[in-house]
């Protein structure tokens, strides 16, 4: 089988050619960051705009590129959400035209579905199996009993992690997306200021990163009043610290209720080097539970792993028809998506 993949929910543009769900035909991503760094984020009208520029050529070289035509492919597969309206629907609509031209299958698919499905590149999942998915717009723990279930056991309250790091490293002066930048300062650094660990010791699996994202703003400009200089790398390291404590406790937790085969780390801040140390010596304790990390190539958004989740997707035959419609707030709930959307 082979998925030709659409993936336009955000800030990067990007198509593949997936075979059997599991194997890179090719994974073409163009991204916009340079266009949005200026802005401090990502302009929906701005990635629009990028998406249309874009798109044509990014199917063109993904098909050279994993030397097939479309009469080889099997489906097609696209994000409808959750993201950016505007720029899903750039996605949804050439993934639409593509299906219809060439009478193929169309299978939409969740977003945050495809941040999980990144492990499939590397592994098979087996179930049940635990993600968490941390990433600019969600921080979810997700549990998944069976193949195609997906129940969201906690979440974050506020901000996600993704966006907390964004925002802090706004006050250190770090371009959008920071990230990658104060993950590499904190490991330069030492938990010194001690930030709050939000709901740390709550009795349930949900997060919240605003009072965190907020004591460092405040220290940070306290420190201005006072003309105090304070140590970046440090500041960084202590972020980052309770921001790996939260996810790691609450993990271990979920992990001690929900007895799983497969613990998997997807979404943008996976990349995080500390949080997948972390993760790792966690896992040591749990012998029946392997730890899938998503590669750091994938942890991004890019469209391989929709065409992970989109081949999965296809053999439980979920399909999308004409009717289609970008879905920004798009929630796990396929089961139902299944009956409700017909073939094409
Ligand atoms: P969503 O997937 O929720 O719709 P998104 O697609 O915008 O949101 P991703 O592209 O999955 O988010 O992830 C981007 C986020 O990952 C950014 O907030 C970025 O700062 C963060 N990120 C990237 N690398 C790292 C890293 N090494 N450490 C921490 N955060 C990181
Ligand atoms: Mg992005
Ligand atoms: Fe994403």
């Amino acid at each position: 089988d082979l998925v030709l993949s659409f993936e336009t929910s955000c800030d990067e543009t990007s198509v593949a050619v997936i075979e059997n769900g599991e194997k890179i035909l090719s994974n073409i991503v163009a991204t916009q960051i340079k266009s949005h760094q200026r802005f401090g984020g990502v302009v929906p009208e701005v990635a629009s705009r990028h998406h249309i520029e874009q798109i044509t050529g990014c199917i063109e070289d993904a098909l050279s590129e994993a030397n097939v035509s479309y009469d080889d492919l099997t489906s097609v597969a696209v994000t409808y959400g959750p993201g950016l309206v505007g720029a899903l629907l750039i996605g949804v609509t050439a993934a639409k035209v593509v299906a219809w031209a060439h009478h193929l299958p169309l299978v939409p698919v969740n977003h945050l579905a495809g941040h999980i499905y990144g492990a499939r590149l590397v592994e098979p999942i087996e179930f049940p199996a635990m993600a968490l998915v941390v990433s600019g717009g969600h921080t979810e723990l997700v549990y998944m009993p069976e193949e195609g279930k997906f129940e969201i056991i906690g979440e974050t309250r506020d901000d996600a992690a993704g966006e907390a790091y964004d925002k802090i490293g706004r006050v250190l002066g770090i371009n959008y997306p920071a990230g990658k930048t104060v993950d590499e300062m904190a490991h330069r650094g030492k938990d010194t200021f001690h930030f709050p660990r939000a709901m740390d010791h709550d009795d349930n699996f949900d997060f919240s990163f605003s009072g965190l994202k907020s004591a460092f703003i405040n220290t940070v400009h306290h420190a201005d009043q006072v003309h105090e200089t304070l140590n970046k790398n440090d500041l960084a390291a202590s972020f980052q610290q309770a921001v790996i404590d939260v996810l790691a406790d609450k993990t271990v937790r979920a992990l001690h209720d929900y007895p799983v085969k497969q613990l998997i780390l997807g979404g943008g801040v996976a990349a995080n080097k500390g949080l997948r140390a972390r993760l790792t010596d966690e896992l040591e304790k749990f012998k029946n539970t392997s730890l899938e990390l998503v590669p750091l190539s994938l942890c991004g958004d890019n469209a391989a792993m929709i065409g992970a989740a989109g081949e999965m997707l296809y053999r439980h035959g979920v399909r999308g028809d004409a009717t289609l419609n970008a879905n920004p707030g798009l929630e796990f709930e396929w089961i139902k998506v299944k009956h409700e959307i017909t073939s094409v």
